[in-house]
């Protein structure tokens, strides 16, 4: 049982001097120099003041955290990598479980697996995994949170090949709402385990994970070719069937936007409308050469950027395209494969955002991703060919924030007829309810009800894309 020495002040009153039995990481309110910083999330347009933000150093200090919200009836937010767009990891009047000193990761090449603690960036497992040329399969900017990415589900360039994140995931220990820590697997707490694989922060708070590993890289093919504008709708046709046929071992994400000012980007195409495919080729550096070659040749692009590089370093190669600090306004949904109307519907309305950094990303699902059966972990709509996000982005000061959350809802809509359900990790903070049930379909989503009553009855574990107990 935790003793509460000092407590929280209640109503707007903030803290002064608050300390948590048996906590022992920096515990950070109102009046501490770092707390601007230490609320602020990837999401600049996110701007909430929590009552207190626990640093937690490790199990320990996230029961303790857990038991102290309870005792004092302080809401909770979890923060793993604080990337989530809705802003999620930080509450406006509670307490965030800040996980973020924790990104711990030790890896077992002989058992090819790696234990990584809930704080974790990307960027830490794939620098660690990386220097046993060994990986799993991660999200594509290297700043996004493990904890958060894993327990929506996990998309990347590797999946195609080794699976979502979540069906790399072989344990986690969890701190659940009563403040209990549990070990969860296909063997202990089997239906929590199932839960977590998808069904987000709703169920406790993670500490580790254990994820299973597979010879990757370091080097392979690797790189993305840029397409003027004007082209996008033929050059999407050709990519329909072109990914129809392709191999597990190559992913592709399809951009389409301005070509941001990369160093690897001559300078007269910076800001130039394009459309940029982005590939990755989880195998041998000729086989994907050989796997490329059709694309490659459909059509003389603006610029052909694909060749070996190292698979670690690919994975940054996007993170000061979307650094932490600006605004972002998101939305998304799965999609089927790319009819022809559906082509010139993300073709029309691709490039009419006015913001430069306004962007469209389409990722190429399939291949072990849909061998899994539905329902096998929580991770919905299996099935689909494409997930979509469509991102307005604009800078501290500029105004695009109106006209570019204007475009997202208006090309949303026009997609309406095509929507397959949406990955439970990039819905924004405006959503309604239906939309988490559409990101899980009926029957997953009653089970996640299932396993939410009894793990967290009284629903502690709320500021999330909410499965609300029976
Ligand atoms: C630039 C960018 C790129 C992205 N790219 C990808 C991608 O390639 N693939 C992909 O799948 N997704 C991607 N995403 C989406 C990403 O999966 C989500 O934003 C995810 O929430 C990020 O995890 P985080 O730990 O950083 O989030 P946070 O904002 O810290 O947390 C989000 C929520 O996750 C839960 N959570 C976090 N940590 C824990 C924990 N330790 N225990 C229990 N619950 C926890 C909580 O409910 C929390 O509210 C991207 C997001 C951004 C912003």
């Amino acid at each position: 049982m935790t003793t509460v020495i000092a407590k929280v002040g209640h109503g707007s009153e903030m803290p002064t001097a608050v300390e948590i039995d048996g906590f022992q990481g920096p515990l950070i309110s109102a009046d501490h120099a770092d707390y601007d910083i230490a609320r602020a999330v990837w999401n600049g347009a996110i701007d909430r003041r929590p009552r207190l933000i626990a640093r937690c150093m490790g199990t320990a200090d996230v029961v303790a955290a857990v038991r102290f919200a309870r005792d004092n009836d302080l809401e909770i937010a979890i923060r793993g990598g604080g990337h989530n767009v809705a802003g999620t990891a930080v509450c406006g009047d509670g307490i965030v479980i800040d996980l973020s000193a924790m990104r711990g990761v030790r890896v077992d090449p002989a058992e090819r697996s790696a234990w990584v603690q809930g704080g974790a960036l990307w960027g830490d497992v794939d620098r660690e995994t990386q220097a046993h040329g060994l990986a799993t399969t991660g999200g594509i900017v290297s700043h996004t949170g493990v904890a958060g990415l894993t327990l929506g589900g996990g998309v990347g360039w590797l999946m195609r090949k080794h699976g979502l994140t979540v069906d790399n995931l072989l344990a986690v220990e969890v701190v659940t709402a009563d403040g209990a820590v549990l070990r969860a697997s296909e063997d202990e707490h089997s239906d929590l385990f199932w839960a977590l694989r998808g069904g987000g922060g709703n169920f406790g708070v993670v500490t580790s994970f254990e994820f299973r590993l597979h010879p990757v890289g370091p080097v392979l093919l690797a790189g993305p070719i840029l397409w003027d504008a004007n082209d996008a709708g033929d050059v999407l046709r050709f990519y329909r069937d072109f990914v129809r046929h392709a191999p597990d071992e190559l992913g592709t994400v399809v951009r389409f936007g301005t070509a941001p000012p990369l160093p690897v980007i001559p300078e007269e195409l910076h800001w130039r409308p394009v459309m940029i495919m982005g590939s990755c080729y989880a195998g041998p550096i000729a086989d994907g050469e050989k796997a490329l070659r059709p694309l490659r040749a459909f059509r003389p692009p603006l610029l052909d950027l694909v060749g070996p590089a190292p698979y670690a370093g690919f994975q940054s190669a996007l993170d000061s395209t979307v650094p932490h600090g600006w605004n972002y306004y998101w939305k998304s949904t799965h999609l089927p494969e790319l009819r022809d109307d559906l082509i010139d519907v993300i073709a029309g309305h691709a490039f009419s955002a006015s913001s430069p950094r306004s962007y469209v990303a389409l990722f190429h699902l399939k291949g072990a991703v849909s061998r899994v059966a539905e329902g096998d972990t929580a991770f919905g709509n299996r099935h689909a060919s494409h997930a979509i996000t469509l991102d307005a982005v604009w800078r501290p000061g500029e105004d695009y924030r109106d006209r570019d959350s204007a475009w997202t809802r208006e090309f949303f809509a026009a997609l309406g007829r095509f929507r397959e359900g949406v990955y439970v990790n990039f819905l924004g903070g405006d959503e309604d309810a239906n939309r988490v049930r559409e990101a899980y379909g009926n029957s997953v989503y009653d089970r996640l009800v299932d396993v939410k009553t009894t793990y967290d009855p009284d629903n502690v574990f709320h500021h999330n894309q909410n499965i609300r107990p029976n």
